[in-house]
């Protein structure tokens, strides 16, 4: 029950595990191919460039600061904890002046200083975190996608912690980038950065002065790789990660099986079910207030006067293995525990459970 690598649909075990073929068989290619078609379903951008990269979520990351920022670009990071922080450091590399909005720990940036900022100063791209994984707090990107058409600002979405769990519409929203990792929501082991990009992101790219600061992440190597495997012809870049986008087809298959509405649906219910359950307990959570919190996990606070270290190894004694905190500064003060994916209610109950029975252990009590 951790915030990824999350738990595996045994379907998805097994494509992962069969014996690995050659990046160009005609089964391979078939099954890059269909993978990349929903991508565009599971994203709900069906205008969008999908690309499918052997890396973790943080190369999906650097493939939209190396390819859309050039030296001396403006970027606005609206930091909602560690990653938003990460995306800051990110785009510094490849030349950027980085803006860094940052909200107070539990919090969202205010909309409102988002468009005085935009107003302000003329920015050529602004980096959201739909979940950050370190507060469990949600951005709600709607409206930062329609800031950014207002002020022709491209608009990248960290959805590492969120894609195919919480909502999100990319096309109706107009959010230029949406990227992932495989071992989150998505439910493929990790090796795989998953991105969609608008038609007005790759149309940045292409206006480019300057080459891409990344080899690796250069679209001009990929975008001919994506564009091949879509249309079922071979092609070569660097090697794919075969088992995994084998695995991705299946895993892409049974999200859209189990239907988007329905996913969104789910996550909410069980994400509301977990924090009632939490706070039943008398623990409170770090985001706020209940508009911003997400669904895919949850950060609650130790209670008071409880050490972080026992209850740690309190339930490492449990069968259900959870995350301690991540933010510099306060982590020693709360824990995480996703919920993410191929959860089910009975996951639910056990890790509840276990979390009560660690704080008996710990000498808690509560009511
Ligand atoms: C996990 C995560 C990342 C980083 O992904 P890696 O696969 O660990 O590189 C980035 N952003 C968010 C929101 C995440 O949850």
């Amino acid at each position: 029950m951790i915030p990824g690598p999350i738990e595996f649909e045994p379907e998805v075990m097994m494509a992962v595990g069969a014996p690995t073929t050659s990046h160009v068989a005609p089964d391979f290619i078939e099954s890059f191919g269909h993978a990349l078609e929903m991508m565009r379903e599971v994203w709900l951008a069906p205008s969008g460039q999908p690309f499918i990269m052997a890396g973790s979520g943080t190369l999906a990351m650097d493939l939209a600061g190396a390819n859309l920022t050039e030296p001396g670009d403006r970027a606005l990071v609206i930091s909602t904890g560690y990653f938003g922080d990460r995306y800051a450091g990110l785009l510094r590399r490849y030349g950027a002046e980085v803006t860094v909005l940052r909200a107070p720990v539990g919090e969202t940036v205010a909309l409102r200083a988002v468009e005085d900022e935009l107003k302000r100063t003329r920015y050529k791209l602004m980096t959201f975190t739909h979940v950050d994984t370190s507060t469990a707090v949600r951005v709600d990107p709607e409206p930062l996608g329609a800031l950014g058409e207002k002020y022709g600002v491209i608009t990248v979405l960290d959805g590492v912690c969120s894609v195919a769990g919480e909502i999100i519409r990319q096309d109706e929203w107009g959010i230029d980038v949406v990227l992932t990792a495989s071992q989150k929501a998505v439910g493929v082991p990790p090796g795989l950065a998953l991105l969609v990009a608008s038609p007005r992101a790759m149309e940045a790219w292409q206006k480019r002065k300057s080459p891409v600061g990344s080899y690796y992440s250069d679209w001009s190597h990929w975008l001919p790789v994506m564009k091949a495997y879509e249309e079922r012809r071979p092609a070569y870049f660097g090697t794919p990660a075969v088992n995994l986008v084998s695995g991705l087809e299946v895993s892409l298959r049974l999200i859209l099986k189990e239907g988007m509405e329905a996913r969104f649906r789910r996550h909410r219910e069980r994400g509301a079910a977990f924090r009632e359950a939490m706070r039943d307990m008398g623990l409170r959570m770090i985001p706020v207030s209940e508009e911003v919190c997400a669904n895919t996990l949850s950060a609650p606070y130790y209670p008071e006067g409880l050490k972080g270290a026992d209850f740690m190894k309190a339930i490492a004694s449990s069968d259900v293995i959870l995350a301690g905190g991540l933010l510099p500064g306060i982590k020693d003060t709360y824990f995480r525990v996703g919920h993410m994916g191929s959860v089910t209610e009975g996951d639910i109950l056990a890790t509840v459970s276990a979390i009560r029975s660690a704080l008996s252990a710990c000498g808690y009590s509560y009511r």
